[in-house]
């Protein structure tokens, strides 16, 4: 049940931030974010890392980053592995969000690649889901969840109980139209269920799609929504902090 599963926000600052402004919004958060209560972390653009780390070192505020490389070293030019991320500390690696997949082509195989190498360089890998308005509306929702999930379900129970999921429609990503709370909540209880079946159900499912402080509540009020995946809320810090409260 939820009761076990403990309530996680992160951030996913996509590529915004320069140092000036990010080093007010960690501090903010470093003193906003209390021990004891929901998980929060901030995943920041990769020449960020260093800056996250030194700000949030000594608080209850984790970081990561949004991509890493499948391959562990060597001629990749441009690509960041997994190690160099363990190297800033990092915990979380965001893992196949919907922009790193329609707009760099990741397909579902090279996903499940880069979870998995998320996890054998120590990371928790954020491995995000999601469907497309067209595929919606075409009743394709929980078809195209499975397939997206079954590379990653077939790394097999011991990987994915070490990974997090995030559900996030496509047509809720930075529109401002969040899924209403039954509509995540349907997909959440199937993504549950696979997981369930696989002997991972204690893996935290998030939810992503223009959360805000004003929705967040209703939404992780969902018996298998466990915390957030969020945007563009996250570059303000009272409204991430109030998020993090929900
Ligand atoms: P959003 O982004 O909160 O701005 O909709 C969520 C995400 O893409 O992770």
């Amino acid at each position: 049940s939820s009761i076990t599963r403990q309530r996680l926000v992160l951030g996913n600052w996509k590529m915004h931030g320069n140092q000036a402004d990010n080093a007010t919004l960690l501090s903010a958060l470093a003193q906003g974010v209390q021990a004891g209560g929901t998980e929060v972390g901030v995943c920041v653009p990769f020449p960020y890392l260093a800056q996250a780390q030194q700000a949030l070192s000594g608080s209850t505020v984790s970081w990561g980053a949004q991509d890493v490389s499948a391959q562990e070293q060597g001629a990749f030019t441009g690509e960041v592995s997994g190690a160099m991320l363990t190297d800033f500390a990092c915990r979380w690696v965001l893992v196949g969000h919907s922009e790193r997949r329609s707009l760099h082509a990741e397909t579902d195989a090279q996903v499940a690649d880069k979870a998995k190498a998320a996890l054998a360089a120590g990371l928790t890998p954020v491995v995000c889901v999601g469907e497309t308005l067209a595929e919606r509306e075409a009743d394709d929702t929980l078809a195209v969840i499975a397939r997206q999930l079954a590379p990653v379900l077939a790394l097999g129970a011991p990987a994915v109980s070490r990974m997090v999921l995030a559900y996030e429609p496509v047509w809720a990503i930075g529109t401002g139209r969040t899924a209403s709370p039954e509509q995540a909540q349907d997909v959440h209880a199937a993504i549950r269920q696979s997981l369930e079946q696989l002997g991972a159900g204690g893996v935290r499912v998030l939810y992503g799609g223009s959360v805000k402080a004003a929705s967040a509540a209703s939404l992780f009020a969902m018996p298998d929504i466990d915390g957030g995946l969020v945007g563009g809320a996250s570059l303000v810090a009272d409204e991430f902090l109030r998020i993090a409260a929900a």
